[in-house]
C-alpha cells in the first residue's frame, strides 16, 4: 500500500486535527496497539507505522507521542522532546510548545 519515496521531506510534528479522518483513525489505532504492548521492538514498529499513516518524520530514536495536555492541541511529536508530569490524576505528556507556554507540574 505504501510507496517508498526516500527523498520526501516530512514534518517533524503534525497537528492531528489537520489529518484526514481515515489517516487519523489508523494512526490512533496503531498508537493504541503500541500502548498495549511491552515489547520495545514491537512498539517501535507500531510507532513507525503510525508515523507513516500521517506522514510524520520518524524521530531519531523512533518513538512518537501525542500531546495529552488539557488544551487539546493534538500535536504528534518526538517522544524524546516530551515534558511529562503527573497532575495527580494521571500522567500527562506535553509537546514542547505546550511545555513552553503552559508547563504542567507534578502534583505534590
Ligand atoms: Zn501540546
Ligand atoms: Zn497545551
Amino acid at each position: 500500500m505504501s510507496v517508498m519515496s526516500p527523498a520526501r521531506t516530512r514534518a517533524t510534528h503534525i497537528n492531528l486535527s489537520d489529518v484526514a479522518t481515515a489517516h487519523r483513525d489508523k494512526f490512533l489505532n496503531l498508537m493504541d496497539q503500541a500502548d498495549q504492548t511491552i515489547s520495545v521492538p514491537e512498539i517501535l514498529l507500531l510507532h513507525s507505522d503510525a508515523a507513516d499513516a500521517i506522514g510524520l518524520q520518524l524521530p531519531p530514536r523512533g518513538e512518537i507521542a501525542v500531546c495529552s495536555c488539557g488544551c487539546n492541541c493534538l500535536i504528534v511529536f518526538d517522544a524524546d522532546a516530551a515534558h511529562t508530569f503527573n497532575d495527580g490524576y494521571g500522567e500527562t505528556t506535553q509537546c514542547p510548545a505546550c511545555a513552553d507556554d503552559h508547563r504542567g507540574h507534578t502534583a505534590e
